[in-house]
Parts: structure tokens; sequence; C-alpha cells
């Protein structure tokens, strides 16, 4: 009889992170772009790529890249550390800086990445609360930062899935208080007004990541990155695989930076949206939260957060399912899409809690 592997026993304890990719006309369930990326970049993909030796593993270092990521935030290449999506950059700041012995704190309820992540790397996870109304009391935080002693301490600004954003006291009290490294996950930083990426220097241990998922248009290329103190993105460099980012990617993440314009007209049009959008909303029967991003928590106040969900579904409208999460009972979160996208779904809505 065949002796299968037998899976490790901690991953029992872990679950993932999914949203069900069901077969909707409406895709408003995991906060990418609703428009694609502008055609004259993908037509100098192509001209770029003709001329590339694909026989040849691609530049190590990444460093057009790298050097094009260092222009556009102004800070030098040493400071910037790109990977495969920012689930990777985070997957790599919990190797080289979490792990056994070490422990990693959360403030729930917050993007279910960062505590799953460092169950897969052995990095133990605390996790403190949020008010009710989901801000963080600076006060709080540093008490749990004394409690605790992390390694690394997470913050999500704007938070997924509750939109709120950091204000720059929390962040500067988490650092004074001496929080290990913070990495403050900026995925929607774009769509806000502050951004922690003032606070970078090569004295600060501070990571802020980025992605291009979300405002770059490019959620299918798997592509974001870290902006840090340099000797924080030597350590990330230690423990990502050689050559860990393809050449198509590589020339694609320089060149989508030539089209800064672009991207924050469209950044420009969803938060339009999104205030529409929030300003609908408020008008139907359901609680929502302010949100600095590209998509808004709510709850509806008569009806069964995963009822209204599945019958959203019914009626071809996907969105994310946050009803059973701890701290999120009834929510569900929906991602701002192209005025028609969000005008089904609103009439949808409507028709299901009338
Ligand atoms: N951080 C946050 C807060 C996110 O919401 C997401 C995407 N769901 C990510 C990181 C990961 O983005 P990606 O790996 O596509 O860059």
């Amino acid at each position: 009889m065949t002796e299968w592997p037998r899976l490790r026993a901690d991953l029992d304890l872990v679950e993932g992170y999914h949203s069900p990719q069901l077969d909707v006309t409406v895709r408003l369930n995991t906060n990418e772009s609703p428009y694609p990326p502008p055609p004259g970049w993908w037509d100098e993909i192509h001209a770029e790529l003709a001329g590339v030796p694909f026989h040849r593993y691609p530049d190590r270092d990444a460093r057009s890249l790298r050097s094009a990521i260092a222009a556009l935030h102004g800070v030098g290449s040493d400071q910037v550390f790109p990977a495969n999506g920012s689930n990777e950059v985070l997957q790599s700041v919990l190797l080289a800086y979490g792990g056994p012995g070490r422990v990693a704190l959360s403030f729930e309820p917050t993007y279910a990445l960062h505590s799953h992540i460092a169950h897969l790397t052995n990095t133990g996870v605390v996790e403190d609360e949020r008010e009710p109304d989901f801000t963080l009391d600076p006060q709080r935080a540093v008490a749990a930062v004394k409690r605790w002693q992390p390694a690394i301490t997470f913050l999500c600004s704007p938070n997924n899935p509750t939109g709120r954003v950091e204000p720059p006291e929390v962040v500067q009290a988490l650092l004074d208080a001496g929080c290990g490294l913070l990495v403050v996950d900026e995925a929607y930083g774009q769509f806000s007004g502050w951004s922690a990426l003032a606070l970078v220097g090569d004295d600060v241990p501070l990571v802020v990541t980025r992605t291009y998922s979300k405002t770059w248009a490019m959620a299918g290329l798997r592509l974001g990155y870290a902006i840090g103190a340099a000797r924080i993105m030597a350590g990330l460099d230690r423990v990502a695989l050689p050559y860990h980012l393809d050449v198509v990617k590589q020339v694609a993440g320089r060149l989508a930076l030539t089209y800064r314009a672009e991207m924050e007209a469209r950044v420009a049009t969803l938060i339009a949206e999104r205030e529409r959008l929030a300003a609908r909303l408020a008008e139907l029967a359901v609680d929502t939260w302010p949100s600095g991003a590209n998509f808004i928590l709510f709850r509806p106040r008569a009806r069964k957060g995963a009822e209204v969900w599945q019958a959203l579904v019914e009626r071809s409208v996907l969105v994310r399912n946050c009803a059973n999460w701890p701290r999120l009972e009834g929510c569900l979160r929906v991602t701002v899409g192209t005025p028609e996208e969000d005008d089904a779904f609103l009439a949808a809505l409507e028709e299901i809690l009338s």
C-alpha cells in the first residue's frame, strides 16, 4: 500500500484565503482595476520583447525595474525590493525577519494574509483589536507592542477589508514604541491621501509594500514591491529565489511606470466613483464605513450578509463575502467597478433588500 507523504501537521490550523472565482457578469470581489492598462503599454512590451534572448536567464537583480520604481518614489535602488505580487513581498519579509521563536503582531480585522503567511513561515502570530469603528487607538497599539515585543508589526493602510486609512500618528507611535520591523501594506495606497512612504529612510525600521495589481491595472502579471531601509531590502534579497522575476514581468513593470499620468487619471475616476457608490449605499438599508480605498465594506441591516451575498450571485454579481469572518459578522465588501458595474450591483442590492 502506498505510504502517502503526510502534510505538515501545523498546516491543519491554517486555512486558505480565497474568493471563489465564479462565472458571473459583474465581478466586484477582488479589488482589481475595472479598466485594463493603456494600449500603448502593450505595444511597447511587444516591441521590446522582440529583442529579448529568451534562452538566457533574466537579470537576477532586476536592476532596470528597481531603478524605475526607485525613481517613481524618489528613493535609492537599494531601497527597493520587487517580487511576484505584494503577497510574495510579505512572504519574503516573514522569511527574512520572522520565523520560529519570533512573533508578528497584527490589528484585527485586517488583511488575512498577514497572519496566514506568518503561520506558513512558522512565525508566531499575535492579534490585537481595533476599536468597534475599525480605527486603531495608538495607546492600545503601543501597549500591545510593549506586551508582545514583536519582531514584525503589520499595518494595512487603507485597511483591507474595512477601508480605513491609518493616520500618521499611529504609524509614528508604533515606530517610537519599538515595534520591530513595521510593515505598512499599502496595496491601496494611491487611493488615499497620506502614505507612510513619507517616513521611509535608511535609519527607520519601516517597510512599505505596494502592488501593481490595483491602480496599475496589472493583477494578471503578479508584481509588487517593498520600499524601505537598504539594509532591510538586502535581507529580503537573501530569501528571494534566484531569478525570481521573469523577463516579461521586468519589462512590463518598468514600462508601466511610464504611464503614471494614465494611472493617476484611473485612480481619480475610481475615487469619484467610490464616492458616488458610497452615497447610494448610504440611502439603502445597510451600514457602511468610510473608505480610502477602491472598495467599500457594508452590512445589510435586516438580512443576513451570507444570504444577500448568495442573492447577489444569483443576479450575476459577485462581491466579497466577509460575513463569517471574525469581527465582521454579516459584512460584505464591494470593489468599486465601472459605473455600469456599480449600477448593476446597486440595482441588484436594492431589489434584494426591498
Ligand atoms: N495586500 C493587500 C492589503 C491586499 O488586499 C492584496 C490583494 N488582495 C495584497 C496585498 C496582495 O496583492 P498582490 O499579491 O496581488 O500584489
